[in-house]
């Protein structure tokens, strides 16, 4: 197995945007050593670092692979455009996060595939990683390739280049494949048998069965996960309480994958937050599922976690609650710590369209809920429309969202912001065969409805997905194997992270689809037409997606899933059941946790160094590893009032991206537990920090009152080595703050001068000097305190 030096590619590195992505040293827990393993494999989620490492599916696979015995798995990802050319030219092979293994090298590489308009960027990995973009052109040096998740259901337009499409939950077969990647050797052998699994899908397989994760409801506590090791776009601890929902919502592709609902019971989602705050260091957490609000037992828990947790000022979040599951209790609960949004996904404006979805949000029920959420502090709401849904009018839609919204405004005053997206007809759904609403039609359509309710709301703020994207995401949802072509021609072409508005090339996207005379099922079929994923079944059968079809033309509801279901779509029988918790209880005083901190804060300064991956992390990213460490290593530190709380920390004079430090200094509060000890302190951060961050003591300053460490600041020592450009080495030689000692150059700058500005000067960039040598901070300078 090859390993990639990245200190070798420092210069390069330090010239892409967040070299983080690329440079590794995350905070492990439960890490496996690589060398104690015989199967190397990585989960790749295919778009950039802080979107893959927010992933929750990502997070599963990761621990699940990771428990088997004899597996190791990294994880990976998609790189940024300056990220993709700064590789090609340095003939960098792509390689895994934490380990630095080459792709190439690997036995098997899973891609979780969440959406289609990750497409291109699995073509990237394959091709930064020198591995052949199709699946007939690989041979035995070429790890597995198989991708999963719920955009991959139309396995069709991946077919290419994909070995396999693993249909359903990755807990529920991922083990079997990797027992067999262990058992045989050859590429052909573990073909073969992996062929054999009825829940991998590949051209020409007769059948593919959805697997089910029917133990959902038993999973506990994490064993393998990584920390981030920088702020990810959702950063924040996710726990799943609830797998699929009841409701059937007639255009939820998620609803159909992930049948039956499977909730969580509540002392296992009590322990998994704790195991996120203790354990992780996540301070925000979001209790995760398709209607949380029909998660039993809601206002219990949260009851218990805001007892538990809001005084170490960990906040809550519950994404998509439903009107109708809306409880003012629940309100009260996640408005404890702080604010989270309140939105509403209203779909469509009229009942009758409502019920065609298997939908209703009435206009009263939005009214009342945001004027007692007002009177709770909140001052802004969020809604959800789509258009282009099946059995609705496109000019009648205008009037009814604008109607819809000014009568919430009228009665509430409420600060609005509104999010239109176009529909996306997905396979396995009752809307499979519909239309999908033309790009060119669609954005006419929602410019008129944003001035009109610009016209009428003041303040509102309108914003649509672009139905360009929409288009293209169409056009593969239900692409057949020929968009395999359409995908690699866009490749080809230039197309990469086509979910990112300021990547995606639409018109390449037009060009490879016209070049290739490739019909898109853009207008849909008829009920009667074969579907190119008719061998594939998610377990609902295709009658009963016709029947809810019929349904929703003549605007007709259907019961939620439930145990005592009287509509079977297919799913529930033998041991595939809903799992409810509705009856459980939770022995709240069970989880009291009990430590007792001083109640005065001491005053604390930590010395630390910073080096290896460390030079690549950021300040911002360096502030929030702290906070974190901080959190996993119980050290309660003293935080900020007000609206959203923050630990008071002030760290030194911080470095620049790329140079090192042997003695930097981070200033804080901290209440201390009894036995606490200057030594025991820094090394429970010590255990607790990501690589390259070290701990070489701390102090506690006799400090009477508010001090900061820059009021004391005196100066700094740096020293650099390793000059690659004689041009550094001249402005080294005029500058009177620098003095030559055998092989390095030792810089002494006053107070709290920057390093870059005082001797190279604006017209050097600072990143090619730390990139060309080697900068090392020796120490700051402090006056009045002892170190
Ligand atoms: S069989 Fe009934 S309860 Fe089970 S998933 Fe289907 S509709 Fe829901």
């Amino acid at each position: 197995m090859r390993i990639l030096d990245i200190n070798k590619y420092k210069q390069q590195f330090l010239q892409v945007e967040n070299p983080s992505r690329y440079t590794g040293g995350e905070f492990h827990y439960g890490k496996k050593e690589l060398k104690e393993t015989d199967l190397k494999c990585a989960i790749c989620f295919p778009d950039l670092y802080e979107i893959g490492m927010s992933n929750n599916a990502i997070r599963i696979i990761y621990d699940l692979l990771n428990k088997i015995d004899g597996i190791y798995c990294d994880h990976l990802f998609a790189v940024a455009p300056d990220a993709e050319k700064m590789f090609r030219e340095n003939k960098i092979p792509l390689y895994t996060t934490t380990e630095h293994m080459y792709v190439k090298d690997l036995d098997y590489l899973g891609f979780s595939i969440g959406y289609e308009l990750c497409a291109t960027c699995i073509l990237q990995v394959l091709d930064l990683s020198g591995i052949p973009l199709r699946v007939q052109d690989r041979t035995d040096d070429d790890p597995i390739t198989i991708g999963g998740g719920p955009a991959s259901t139309n396995p069709l337009p991946f077919s290419g280049f994909l070995d396999f499409v693993q249909i359903g939950e990755a807990e529920a077969g991922s083990e079997e494949i990797l027992r067999i990647l262990q058992r045989y050797k050859t590429r052909k052998e573990r073909l073969n048998e992996l062929k054999k699994l009825d829940f991998l899908w590949y051209p020409g397989k007769e059948k593919t069965i959805r697997a089910i994760h029917s133990d959902f409801s038993k999973d506990g506590l994490l064993e393998h996960f990584v920390v981030p090791n920088m702020k990810v776009v959702q950063d924040h601890g996710y726990v799943e309480i609830m797998r699929g929902c009841p409701n059937g919502c007639r255009f939820c592709h998620a609803g159909q994958y992930y049948k039956p609902f499977r909730q969580k019971s509540l002392s296992s989602v009590y322990n998994i937050v704790q195991q996120y705050v203790d354990e992780f260091g996540y301070r925000n957490i979001t209790l995760s599922s398709l209607s949380t609000g029909d998660y039993p037992n809601l206002d219990k828990i949260m009851y218990a976690l805001n007892r538990d947790f809001s005084s170490r000022q960990v906040s809550f979040a519950l994404p998509s609650l439903k009107v109708n599951t809306f409880s003012l209790n629940i309100l009260e609960q996640i408005s404890q710590v702080r604010k989270s949004g309140l939105t509403f996904a209203i779909e469509t404006p009229f009942t009758q369209w409502q019920h065609s979805l298997n939908k209703e949000v009435n206009l009263e029920d939005v009214i009342s809920i945001i004027q007692e959420a007002k009177s709770r502090g909140w001052k802004k709401a969020k809604f959800y429309f789509m258009t282009g849904l099946p059995f609705t009018d496109l000019d009648k839609e205008e009037q009814g969202i604008v109607d819809f919204l000014t009568e919430v405004y009228k009665v509430t005053r409420i600060n609005m912001s509104l999010t239109i997206a176009t529909y996306i007809p997905k396979a396995h759904t009752p809307f499979q065969w519909v239309p999908q609403l033309r790009p060119e039609i669609g954005l006419e359509h929602l410019q008129s409805i944003k001035r009109h309710l610009q016209n009428e709301i003041r303040g509102i703020k309108v914003s649509y997905h672009d139905p360009k994207v929409s288009y293209i995401e169409g056009v593969m949802s239900r692409g057949g194997a020929d968009c395999t072509e359409v995908i690699m021609k866009a490749y080809q072409k230039g197309c990469r992270l086509d979910s990112w508005e300021e990547h995606v090339k639409y018109d390449l996207w037009i060009e490879a689809i016209d070049e290739l005379n490739y019909k898109t099922n853009i207008d849909g079929f008829s009920l009667d037409d074969p579907l190119p994923w008719d061998n594939i079944s998610l377990r609902v059968s295709k009658g009963y997606l016709k029947k809810e079809y019929e349904k929703a033309k003549n605007s007709i509801t259907t019961l939620p899933c439930s145990p005592e279901c009287s509509h079977n779509c297919g799913v529930c029988k033998d041991d595939v059941q809903t799992v409810s918790q509705r009856d459980q209880d939770l022995n709240i005083e069970e989880h009291q946790k009990k430590t007792s901190f001083s109640s005065d804060p001491t005053w604390a300064i930590f010395e630390y160094s910073k080096t290896g991956a460390a030079v690549f992390c950021s300040h911002i990213n360096t502030m929030r590893n702290f906070e974190m460490a901080l959190q996993r290593a119980d050290i309660n530190v003293r935080f900020t009032e007000g609206y959203n709380p923050k630990p008071r920390m002030e760290f030194l004079n911080p470095l620049s991206l790329g140079v090192a430090g042997k003695k930097e200094l981070l200033l804080c509060q901290i209440y201390k537990k009894e036995g606490d000890t200057e030594e025991n302190i820094a090394s429970a951060l010590n255990s607790n920090l990501s690589e390259g961050f070290h701990v070489n003591k701390l102090v506690f300053p006799p400090f009477k009152k508010k001090t900061s460490l820059a009021s004391i600041m005196t100066g700094s020592v740096y020293e650099i080595l390793n000059i690659k450009d004689p041009e550094i080495i001249e402005k080294l030689q005029d500058s009177e703050l620098a003095e030559k000692t055998d092989e390095k150059w030792i810089i002494t700058l006053p107070g709290e001068k920057n390093l870059f500005k005082t001797v190279f000067g604006k017209d050097m960039n600072k990143f090619n000097i730390a990139g060309s040598s080697d900068i090392v901070r020796k120490e700051v300078l402090i006056n009045g305190v002892t170190l």
